[in-house]
């Protein structure tokens, strides 16, 4: 298991590699390990491998894996739909960043508790880009006013950059389009410390890195 482990990260580097180095050889590519349907015993395999970043959806099970894993350095990234009830539970698990803040109501909950507890939260906002009914997030066309607005009004979340989940189809073109809308917003935001552009997931990150990421979520490619 370690050694297919191994392997399908080798493999991934290479593929994130060949991508970036097509468009761009001066920008890093992070790579966080999508865990949410893996057991803790794999994600500490991966972490032996080189792996330090990884992303959980679900604040229960992020807290189950991350206390059980307590002992490595790993990075935790949130990147699920938060509800409001589960505000407190995430801010005690300390999460290196939170990448899926998909509203302004859900940004003043979270500056509340943060101020209190006198807390920051690194924070990306997560763009609906292809306006799906079922995704959560914020529309392109408000983006960047929230950015800005939410960068004023809640000093404990550190927004550095955004999120997406590319269009949910097979046509190329329609998640083509949908990741250089969210480069774009991402670019008009980068004199605004906006630094890190999260998109890409298995079976669409090369694309997406080609469209300008520079994180990609990645969990069946590694954990298959
Ligand atoms: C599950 C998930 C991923 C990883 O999906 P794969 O297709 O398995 O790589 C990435 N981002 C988010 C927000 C997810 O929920």
């Amino acid at each position: 298991m370690q050694t297919r482990l191994n392997q399908n990260l080798i493999n991934v580097i290479e593929r994130i590699e060949k991508a970036r180095i097509a468009v761009d050889r001066h920008r890093i590519v992070r790579i966080v390990a999508v865990s949410k349907y893996s057991t803790q015993e794999e994600i500490a395999m991966l972490y032996a491998c080189g792996q330090r970043a990884f992303g959980e959806n679900k604040v229960q099970d992020f807290k189950e894996k991350s206390q059980f894993l307590e002992s490595l350095p790993l990075e935790w990234h949130f990147i699920g739909s938060l509800q409001s009830n589960k505000i407190n539970m995430l801010l005690s698990l300390n999460p290196f960043m939170l990448q899926s803040l998909h509203s302004l109501e859900l940004a003043e909950q979270l500056q509340k508790r943060l101020h209190k507890e006198n807390k920051n939260l690194r924070t990306l906002l997560q763009v609906n880009s292809a306006k799906e009914a079922s995704k959560s997030g914020f529309m392109p066309e408000i983006t960047y006013e929230m950015y800005l607005k939410i960068q004023e009004s809640c000093p404990n979340l550190k927004l550095c950059g955004l999120m997406s989940i590319g269009a949910h189809t097979n046509d190329k073109t329609e998640i083509q389009k949908s990741f250089e809308l969210t480069h774009k917003i991402f670019e008009s935001l980068q004199n605004k410390g906006a630094e890190v552009l999260s998109m890409g997931m298995s079976d669409d990150f090369e694309l997406a890195i080609a469209c300008g990421s520079n994180c990609v979520r990645l969990g069946s490619v590694l954990f298959k």
